[in-house]
């Protein structure tokens, strides 16, 4: 049971920038990687060779010749289901098969219930797991085996270094719990934990914009939080924690207490389970999120007003952070991202608070990927990972 460093292979031609040029067409031969890398033939050839020995690649026929003995060409395995992903929601999870670059084999979503405790809840989610990857058809039903690790997303801090839950505000009885240690009892391979906006980020950063070096992925659903890719990679921060914005406080009057005791809170304010809160104590009968975006959709004038005022409070922080942090990308994924009128007042307060020279070529943007992009970034956890012990 290992929690995954930060990479190290940040020099070029480290082995899992080789994987990801051969992953994404960027290269298709030994000597494509070398011209990539800019590392000697024999070196590349090495690395290959190691990646290929522990079945992170494998050669598929033969390439193009440029006059001589044609070159083999050299693919990431497609289509075994050997990558576990959960992503946990305050509701749902998202749980998933996916093969070694990183595409969706099986997946389903089921419901949750984050009351019952971990143990009840992780416990399902595992056995969901273990079940898509061994009913995986093109593995033959016997894939379990060949499981290569588990990557999972808590919607709440995660302490980086131990894969422990510290202090989530929704998720009672989970605070403090190792989720690292509990999984291991339970499954034989790597296991890798991370808050569930960091995956969104990753797997957003990885099927779209991997070209940009700098990016911030806002969460926007039951709660609200945020992923930071910078130089390329996910940044964490000493402890995990970077990113987290939800108890960043937000100009409210009055400021409406927060779960975490405090108030005026982004998260009291601009969650989507603030929404709710804020709609019934205005006499409006809504049950949950769902509720709410109905509402806003249907053109409801007091849900649509509420909708603004959190799209501002998301861009007044949101323009700290792009002030400070001067990304190429800003995207907001999660079950808020649709909802237009938010999505506009947050366009507006950030194009009004932030710096010329931040905004002039920032692009702000939907998430793009889907219900699956947390799980095909808790892939990514793994795969780096495998790839970083390989
Ligand atoms: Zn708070």
């Amino acid at each position: 049971m290992t929690i995954d460093d930060a990479p190290r292979d940040a020099l070029r031609g480290g082995p899992r920038e080789l994987l990801r040029w051969v992953a994404t067409g960027a290269a298709v031969s030994r000597a494509d990687l070398s011209r990539l890398s800019g590392l000697s033939p024999s070196t590349v050839s090495q690395r290959v060779e190691a990646l290929i020995s522990q079945g992170l690649l494998e050669e598929a026929g033969a390439g193009r010749s440029r006059g001589g003995r044609r070159p083999r060409q050299l693919a990431v395995p497609t289509g075994g289901a050997v990558v576990g992903a959960i992503d946990l929601g305050a509701h749902h999870a998202r749980v998933g098969a996916l093969d070694l670059s990183g595409r969706v084999v099986q997946a389903r979503t089921l419901p949750v219930r984050i009351e019952d405790g971990p143990e009840a809840v992780l416990g399902a989610l595992l056995a969901e797991v273990a079940t898509l990857v061994g009913s995986d058809p093109a593995a033959g039903g016997s894939s379990v085996g060949a499981l290569r690790g588990v990557g999972i997303g808590i919607p709440g801090p995660v302490q980086h270094s131990t894969g422990r839950i510290v202090s989530p505000s929704r998720m009672p009885g989970w605070n403090g719990f190792d989720v690292a240690a509990f999984c291991a009892g339970r499954v034989d391979v790597p296991v890798i934990v991370d808050n569930d906006a960091n995956l969104m980020a990753l797997g957003a950063h990885r099927t779209a914009h991997s070209e940009l070096d700098h990016a911030v992925y806002i969460k926007a659903g039951t709660g609200i939080g945020s992923g930071v890719i910078s130089s390329g990679r996910l940044h964490r921060g000493a402890q995990g924690s970077a990113g987290d914005i939800s108890h960043c406080r937000v100009v409210a009057d009055p400021a409406p207490p927060c779960t975490c005791g405090n108030a005026g809170c982004l998260e009291a304010v601009a969650s989507g389970a603030a929404l709710v809160t804020a709609l019934r104590e205005q006499g409006v009968p809504v049950s949950d999120l769902t509720g709410v975006i109905r509402l806003i959709d249907d053109g409801d004038r007091q849900a649509t007003a509420l909708a603004r005022q959190a799209g501002r409070a998301v861009g007044e922080i949101l323009a700290v952070v792009v002030n400070f942090f001067n990304p190429q990308v800003v995207a907001i994924g999660g079950r808020l991202a649709d909802c237009e009128p938010l999505l506009a007042s947050m366009r507006a307060t950030l194009y009004e608070r932030c710096l010329p020279l931040a905004t002039q070529t920032l692009l702000i943007e939907r998430v793009a990927a889907g219900q699956d992009v947390g799980i095909t970034g808790a892939a990514h956890l793994v795969i780096d990972h495998v790839v970083a012990a390989a």
